[in-house]
């Protein structure tokens, strides 16, 4: 599934993040933090014939058997970055409706952060021609490795060298993202001024892949279907009061979806309830949706024009044009659009997996009789069973951590933690490098 290409360096640091380090980490009696992505859940429950939400108070059994101290969700994690992304996309739109000299060329169109396959290939390949077009909101799997890193800990009394913090996910990509040094900091000192043993601490120390956790499974000989559920860790989660879990539905982040339904309200007054009407472009891994202007948008526009310089929208004019572009070559044609200018979405999910990120290289693989898509169909209706769509601004653990932490989306102190930076590699350097 992976796109890019890794160094001898990287292999290194991929074979590093296994199953040996995570249980000898475990049995040096660090504390552990294992995060499961919704993918991995829905693979998992997907093999084992149980819900989602079944399968993640196995998993929490099983986890806190070995050792684990907590085990969290990224769907939490995820809804924090798209609240990051909403407020990104309604700023760089506005960039862009500037008159020419105040513009900046390379505002529109944003597109999403959170295939570390896609960043990989990016940064590689395609260099600083489309780097700025990427949105600077870090993956749902780095957000909940700040928060946990950097906010969480105290809660819990550890400090953040204490932790060991392992994400389970549908990709190898994962394990390169997570060792980025973007997403390495440096330990502030101990109230008491004294500085901690380690001094620069990863957000991820380990990426785990589904697979890996059934490999895990099956070597301790768990009969994981009738394993008891264990309570879940509330406190970085998506499960509401009477026990449903809760996020937004898109199975590869739902980024186009949340962020065209914030701009559809915010930038026009228009609010779109039920679902948003994708078509599909070529194949269903290519699909599109617009906003087109209306009298109401119109009305709309003439208020906000005071904040965007433009002489306003005909009546039918698209003013968003969305796209999601999953899969390789997909994925190449619309980074030759944006080569050569032919272009007019304002938002692009790139995934660079067919089918997005339930069908990750990492997943567990169709049993012996079951075809890839059988599978893939299967996880498609598993991901969303027990699942209750929410609008990740109604979260309360979200609301909580701005209220007590980040201070407001957007802010500046969100801008520090929750976004990052991206660097074209040099071409010598790329000609080094090993087929992935
Ligand atoms: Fe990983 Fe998802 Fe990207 Fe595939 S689409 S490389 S699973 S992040």
């Amino acid at each position: 599934a992976c796109s890019g290409c890794v160094t001898s360096a990287e292999t290194v640091m991929l074979e590093k993040q296994g199953l040996d380090e995570f249980m000898s980490t475990i049995s040096k009696g660090k504390a552990v933090i294992v995060s499961v992505s919704p993918q991995s859940r829905a693979s998992i429950a997907a093999h084992f014939g149980v819900s989602p939400l079944q399968a993640f108070k196995k998993l929490t059994r099983f986890f806190k058997s070995l050792g684990v101290r907590a085990i969290f969700d990224t769907s939490c994690s995820r809804d924090l970055t798209l609240v990051e992304s909403c407020l990104e996309f309604i700023t760089r739109y506005r960039q862009s409706q500037l008159i020419d000299d105040e513009r900046s060329n390379s505002s529109l169109p944003m597109i999403a952060s959170a295939c570390p396959g896609w960043i990989c290939y990016a940064e590689k390949k395609l260099g600083s021609f489309v780097l700025p077009y990427i949105s600077s909101v870090k993956s749902p799997q780095q957000t909940i490795g700040t928060i946990i890193k950097r906010y969480v800990c105290q809660d819990m009394e550890l400090r953040p060298e204490e932790v060991h913090h392992v994400t389970v996910m549908p990709c190898y990509d994962k394990k390169l993202e997570a060792s980025r040094d973007d997403f390495v900091f440096q330990l502030e000192p101990h109230a008491d001024g004294s500085e901690g043993e380690v001094n620069m601490i990863s957000e991820v120390d380990s990426v785990l892949t589904t697979g890996e956790i059934l490999e895990l499974i099956q070597s301790k000989e768990v009969d994981f279907k009738s394993l008891e559920e264990a309570p879940l860790d509330k406190l970085l989660t998506n499960i509401n009061d009477e026990g449903y879990l809760y996020g937004v539905r898109g199975s590869s982040g739902g980024y186009a979806e949340t962020i065209f339904r914030y701009a559809a309200k915010t930038l026009f007054g228009r609010h779109i309830d039920g679902p948003l009407n994708f078509r599909n472009i070529r194949n269903s891994d290519f699909q599109e949706v617009t906003l087109e202007a209306s009298r109401a948008t119109s009305f709309v526009i003439i208020f906000i024009s005071v904040l965007i310089p433009k002489s306003g929208f005909v009546e039918g004019e698209t003013v968003l044009k969305f796209a999601l572009c999953y899969g390789f070559r997909n994925l190449q044609n619309i980074v030759r659009k944006l080569k050569t200018g032919k272009y007019d979405y304002h938002f692009l999910e790139i995934m660079a997996c067919p089918s997005g990120c339930l069908n990750g290289g990492g997943q567990i693989k169709p049993i012996p009789g079951q075809s890839a898509k059988q599978l893939s169909q299967l996880l498609e209706s598993v991901y969303l069973e027990n699942v209750l769509a929410a609008d990740p601004f109604d979260n309360p653990i979200i609301k909580g951590l701005y209220d007590k932490w980040l201070e407001q989306p957007g802010s500046e102190k969100a801008k520090r933690y929750m976004h990052t930076q991206y660097h074209p590699i040099e071409k010598s350097v790329t000609s080094q490098l090993h087929n992935w």
